[in-house]
């Protein structure tokens, strides 16, 4: 990308939309809806700003090998992808969730080797070598929930924001593996040559932050 430009990564969904009105409040807004439009990279009302719309785990891989100068990722998303050549400066504090091991209810009590689904498997092997239990690990790609159902697997790692689609299949959350929130993340050669600009986003990023918490505890 051009140095002249600011290249930023976000996923469609719910981190884009969570993400508009802080860029927003940073001056920055898009020229072209994602859920529409099918362009990939996005013009906004700045002409040295663009956004490329990307799959959520992508976001870390263009922000490392800085095609993207900076991205909003989720903490699950740069957990499982290692960080490696990224900052994370700032916790957006949007689009929060738990990162759980969940299960049938009788899956507590289960000894031996478990069986577990999920597409976290970088965070889940490092989770479990840390406890010292030895897991086979099932790759999924989606509808992890299901595993449990159809004897697939005996519990799962994933994402849980109001528990509700564990209840509806009859799942409990069994363990907390850590807290989830977007971060915004920018490439570490960026950082160094394009620090005047990326050091004016982070602060109007953090003052939309800070003034969306003020906003939410009135
Ligand atoms: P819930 O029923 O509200 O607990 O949501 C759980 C479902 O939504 C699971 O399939 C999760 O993978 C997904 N989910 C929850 N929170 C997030 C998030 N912040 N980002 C992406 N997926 C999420």
């Amino acid at each position: 990308m051009p140095e002249q430009t600011l290249t930023i990564a976000l996923s469609k969904g719910r981190i884009y939309k969570d993400t508009l009105p802080l860029l927003a409040q940073a001056g920055i807004e898009p020229r072209d809806d994602p859920e529409t439009s099918r362009k990939l990279i996005l013009d906004t009302n700045r002409d040295d700003v663009k956004l490329v719309v990307i799959r959520a785990t992508d976001v870390p891989t263009y922000v490392q090998y800085g095609a993207a100068d900076v991205g909003v990722s989720g903490k699950d998303v740069l957990m499982e992808h290692g960080g490696e050549g990224l900052y994370e400066p700032l916790d957006l504090n949007i689009a929060r969730c738990r990162l759980m091991v969940a299960g049938r209810p009788e899956a507590a009590s289960l000894s031996g080797r478990l069986r577990v689904a999920t597409k976290f498997v970088n965070i889940t092997r490092r989770y479990y070598a840390e406890q010292g239990k030895q897991v086979e690990i099932i790759k999924l790609y989606g509808s992890m929930e299901l595993a449990p159902l159809v004897g697939l697997a005996d519990a799962i790692v994933d994402l849980v924001d109001t528990g509700n689609t564990l209840k509806a299949n009859g799942l409990v959350p069994l363990e907390h593996i850590a807290d989830i929130s977007s971060r915004l993340v920018v490439n570490k050669a960026a950082m160094k040559m394009k620090s005047a600009w990326v050091k004016r986003l982070l602060k109007d990023l953090e003052a939309a932050v800070q003034a969306q918490a003020a906003q939410c505890r009135q």
